[in-house]
């Protein structure tokens, strides 16, 4: 049997939200999604990758839209990787641009961070528009909705 996430990261890496707002989400999205298996509240001590596990397509240059090579996103990312993800920029192989790895285009989306909140078998496709700036504001920062499927 295979099992969905909706993954909610903040869109800067670092940033951690208050306790109280944790919980507070938490109660909201257990509203939102009353019939999930599990919310859990993830805070790392260092930069975690978050992934979209086999909705894992393509990755992108969000400077010019180009392909990104796999192999080239696989060396960054063992390169970034010291005591949990530096989130480093590095320079594009297409245009030059830079970008960290945070900031490239995932199809689907997936990010770093020492944060995020976790629904397992939300049961709901997918979250409004409306439901996630609620829990932006909740929370106090822009958030990345990432769908993981495994
Ligand atoms: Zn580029």
């Amino acid at each position: 049997m295979s099992d969905n996430w909706i993954e909610l990261v903040p869109e800067h890496p670092r940033f951690i939200p208050d306790a109280a707002n944790q919980r507070q989400a938490r109660e909201r999205l257990a509203e939102i999604a009353p019939t999930a298996d599990e919310i859990e509240i993830k805070v790392s001590e260092r930069v975690v990758f978050f992934n979209c596990g086999s909705n894992f397509g393509r990755i992108c240059c969000p400077s010019c839209g180009a392909d990104i090579p796999f192999e080239w996103w696989q060396d960054r990312m063992d390169e970034d990787y010291e005591d949990g993800f530096k989130v480093a920029a590095y320079t594009a192989p297409c245009c030059g641009k830079e970008s960290t790895l945070n900031d490239l285009d995932y199809e689907w989306p997936q990010g770093f961070g020492r944060f995020a909140i976790d629904v397992m078998n939300p049961k709901i496709s997918k979250l409004d528009e409306k439901f996630k700036r609620e829990l932006e504001l909740i929370l106090g920062t822009k958030l990345r909705v990432i769908c993981r499927h495994l």
